[in-house]
């Protein structure tokens, strides 16, 4: 059976590096399923689809498929009907409109499915909202991040000055706390710690220590496993 390992918290707590990180230390594939929904999110902005309109939704998920695939540094790429669109979902409207689209049942039901069927093959390291809570509720480790929103406003904010974008620190955090309180407070799937997670709070430490704390974890709980 393969190993599987759960990475759950609110936007900005640093998931994806660290997941991204652990992963690679652990010779795990890693499945970043904030990409796919920030995907289907630019599929549907691209079609201008009113998310009110269930028949025009439904029309618009048929059309759209998303898939991943991994570069040569095991770098996770995703496709939004076969056109690789890793950059593009990066961008704030796009987050915005994941964080919006991905309350809907029909949405999530699109992905469910395919994020079960990747941990299914391999060793898996998942990030998102749900996996240790719905998608994966059977894995053998379980993390819960977070940090403080002005933290994790903070590291943003560095994170797109250093790109070069320009943007406004109070913003930023009136858009992370507006997004923590729509992703904690939908009917669906709904971001929550699962019982069994260990929470980690990344506030004071670095990217290393928690990556370090995550494979340390990993490999006692395999060492168990294997006993
Ligand atoms: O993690 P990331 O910011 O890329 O996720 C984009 C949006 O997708 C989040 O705001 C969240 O609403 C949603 N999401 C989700 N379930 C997941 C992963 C992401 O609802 N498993």
């Amino acid at each position: 059976m393969s190993f599987k390992i759960a990475i759950d918290g609110p936007a900005g707590a640093g998931k994806s590096t660290i997941a991204r990180k652990a992963a690679g230390q652990l010779s795990f594939l890693y499945v970043d399923t904030g990409a796919m929904y920030r995907a289907i999110a630019l599929g549907l902005l691209e079609r201008g689809t009113d998310l009110q309109d269930s028949d025009a939704l439904l029309r618009a998920l048929e059309e759209i498929t998303v898939t991943i695939g991994y570069d040569s540094t095991g770098g996770q790429q995703v496709f939004l009907n076969g056109e690789n669109v890793s950059s593009r979902i990066r961008e704030e409207k796009v987050g915005n409109m994941a964080s919006a689209s991905s309350a809907l049942p029909q949405v999530r039901e699109k992905l469910t499915a395919l994020q079960r069927g990747l941990a299914q093959k391999e060793n898996v390291l998942m990030d998102g909202r749900d996996i240790g809570t719905v998608i994966l509720p059977d894995a053998q480790l379980k993390i819960f991040l977070t940090a403080d929103a002005a933290v994790r406003a903070k590291r943003r904010y560095l994170e797109l000055t250093a790109k070069g974008v320009e943007s406004s620190l109070e913003k930023i955090e009136r858009e992370i706390l507006e997004r923590d309180e729509r992703d904690r407070n939908r009917p669906v799937a709904p971001l929550r710690q699962a019982k069994d997670a260990v929470l980690l709070d990344t506030s004071d430490m670095t990217i290393e220590e928690v990556t370090e704390k995550i494979v340390e974890l990993a490999r006692e709980r395999m060492g168990e496993e294997k006993r």
